[in-house]
């Protein structure tokens, strides 16, 4: 479906004693039921309060985003946005809710008066999708940064929401957390979830199937992740890295190697130099 999620001119501004901050100029965009959209943006560039957007923590100063043709400014629309929008954000500490991973887990379902029975269903089915069925009874102080983003994620799972925004979950974690973060990712996508994922790891951003690129409160680019990694001189400009293999065919174009131009993955670099 179109239009799933659209914002209308969607402005944000952060009134305070020093002045205002306008954090998010006049955003559009849409995107359909099922896209895999990435965000990236240099510090306070707006993605986190678009984030709020999303799911109505914020609302907009003016303008209008709709969710499944939900106005997010409307108050009787609040509850059935919610239920359509999970959340995961960048601290897993400041996630969790409860002293046992369950518990935590089936936290936001005990808010939507679920009979016990199905709520145990779900929280079982939520933690086995991301393999932490064997910590049920811990204690998530016991577990480490990644685990506790994969309960955090279990919750919004066992929520059944359709749409996702991720707001850099993996930036406090290590290399083995993240990759195990943005499997779980792919995992929900292919299962039909829309995806929001913001991040400054490109790698993560070059699995999506579209990238916004924020600056300044505005999406200065809105394109598929080959298009617009693969214009390394101008992410460069933007203060951008690329992944890797797009920065590597880059240099060896410089060094005269016949590469075709829109390299994006090791495999693709791999297969032309072969
Ligand atoms: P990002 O997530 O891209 O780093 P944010 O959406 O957090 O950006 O912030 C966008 C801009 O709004 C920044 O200039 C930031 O300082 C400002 N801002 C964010 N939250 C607040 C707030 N609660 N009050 C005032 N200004 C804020
Ligand atoms: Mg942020």
């Amino acid at each position: 479906m179109k239009n799933f999620i659209r914002a209308e001119n969607l402005r944000h501004v952060y009134k305070s004693s020093s002045g205002d901050k306008v954090a998010l100029a006049e955003i559009n965009f849409s995107i359909s039921q099922g896209e895999f959209v990435a965000i990236i943006g240099t510090n306070g560039s707006g993605k986190s309060t678009l984030a709020k957007h999303f799911n109505a923590l914020l609302l907009p100063t003016s303008g209008k985003i709709f969710i499944d043709g939900l106005d997010t400014s409307d108050e009787k629309n609040l509850w059935r946005v919610r239920e359509n929008v999970g959340m995961v954000f960048q601290n897993p500490d400041s996630e969790i809710v409860a002293a046992i991973v369950e518990d935590d887990v089936a936290f936001g379902l005990e808010n939507l008066g679920i009979e016990p029975q199905k709520i145990r269903e779900r929280v079982d089915l939520a933690l086995d999708s991301v393999n932490m069925s064997d910590y049920k009874k811990f204690a998530p102080s016991k577990l480490s940064g990644g685990q506790k983003q994969r309960i955090a994620i279990a919750g919004v799972i066992a929520m059944r929401t359709k749409i996702i925004v991720f707001d850099e979950p993996t930036a406090m974690l290590d290399p083995q957390g993240r990759r195990e973060i943005l499997e779980m990712v792919k995992k929900l996508h292919a299962q039909g979830k829309t995806i929001i994922y913001i991040t400054h790891f490109m790698e993560e951003a070059a699995a999506a199937q579209r990238v916004f690129v924020m600056e300044g409160g505005r999406i200065i680019k809105d394109d598929t992740p080959r298009e617009v990694f693969t214009d390394v001189k101008e992410m460069r400009r933007l203060g951008f890295g690329v992944p890797v293999a797009a920065e590597l065919a880059e240099r060896l174009r410089r060094k005269n190697f016949k590469l075709p131009q829109k390299i994006l993955t090791a495999d693709e670099l791999a297969e032309a130099l072969k």
